[in-house]
């Protein structure tokens, strides 16, 4: 099965099987963003969930949670800021159009200055963050152990999982840290997710995501260059973490334009299963006039609302009321 296929079809299990916020390829480092990526990443409600889901729908700006706007009297955005005016500027516009900051409309016509306040107490919404990596077949582990030992060095996530589809030896699991819990993913059926089960071969151990992490930055011979990533750091890289995967996510995938593909939710999600693969696809780098089965129809065809099911199958929500009753209140001083 294809690294793609695979990944959506794990998804949607983690989803109805755990609940919680279930994200796909998110970045899962500190000292050098982008230098790792999390394949899937599952979040665990915390106590204030409901009042995270209340405020918006949308990943809500670092800078902004940052920011000493605060819920009491409006602040003039730009005091309210510890980083560069553009940041704040974008973080300000931004959090503004998504309902975490309102505008003031009456302090900031009296002073010509824009000032705004938080609609809310930012909450204590995640507890739990699960990293997994997928690695269908472990013949092909291309930098699989380099990553591993950067999540355990790390420690961003609370537990690192390797998931696969290969049967697992003793030598593979020699070849990865300790730390590492690792699945094999059984298929049951033939449609996409159908009866897809986990077996747990070895639990994942907790690991210190509130002590310094180590991240590995560069690997030269003989030697590798890191760098020591403080508490507080990851703290602040956990919220944004959990943020991105609020605001995304994992149905991030288009439906190609092509009558073999039959929308799937046999698994619990409509996924892009084709049906002259066999298999789910990626529209965007397997799907087009070059694929021999490919028979063009029109995007109008393809029914089908990611968002709507995952507001219908999740604690996400979409349309929060909070920012509903927010939105047609500012209108009355517009
Ligand atoms: S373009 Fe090819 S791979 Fe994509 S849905 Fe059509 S037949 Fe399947």
């Amino acid at each position: 099965m294809s690294e793609f296929a695979f990944e959506l079809e794990l998804c949607a299990r983690l989803e109805e099987r755990d609940g919680g916020i279930v994200a796909r390829q998110l970045g899962g480092s500190v000292a050098n963003p982008g230098g790792r990526i999390l394949d899937v990443l599952c979040v665990e409600p915390g106590p204030e969930f409901d009042d995270r889901a209340a405020l918006t729908s949308e990943t809500i700006p670092d800078a902004a949670i940052e920011s000493a706007v605060g819920t009491g009297r409006a602040r003039y955005w730009k005091d309210a800021f510890d980083c560069h005016p553009e940041r704040a500027r974008s973080a300000t516009e931004r959090a503004v159009e998504i309902g975490f900051f309102e505008r003031d409309y009456e302090a900031s016509a009296a002073s010509n200055r824009e000032y705004v306040r938080q609609v809310a107490r930012y909450p204590d919404w995640y507890d739990r963050i699960v990293g997994i990596e997928n690695k269908p077949d472990l013949g092909r582990p291309g930098d699989l152990e380099r990553q591993l030992r950067t999540d355990v060095g790390l420690a961003l996530v609370d537990e690192a999982i390797l998931a696969t589809e290969s049967y697992v030896t003793r030598a593979h699991l020699h070849r990865i840290p300790d730390e590492v819990g690792v699945w094999r993913i059984h298929r049951g059926g033939t449609a996409a997710g159908d009866g897809l089960e986990i077996e747990v071969i070895r639990e994942p151990t907790p690991l210190a995501s509130d002590e310094p992490g180590i991240e590995p930055l560069a690997a030269h011979p003989g030697r590798t260059e890191i760098e020591v990533v403080s508490p507080d750091a990851k703290a602040r890289a956990r919220r944004r973490l959990a943020e991105r995967a609020y605001g995304k996510g994992w149905r991030t995938y288009g439906f190609p334009n092509c009558t073999a593909c039959r929308p799937d939710d046999a698994s619990g999600a409509t996924l892009p299963y084709c049906e002259w693969t066999g298999r789910v696809v990626d529209a965007n780098s397997e799907c087009g006039p070059d694929c021999p089965g490919h028979e063009p129809r029109s995007a109008a065809e393809i029914a089908v609302d990611l968002e709507a099911e995952r507001d219908r199958r999740t604690a996400w929500e979409a349309e929060p009321d909070g920012k509903r009753r927010r939105q047609s209140g500012l209108d009355r001083f517009r």
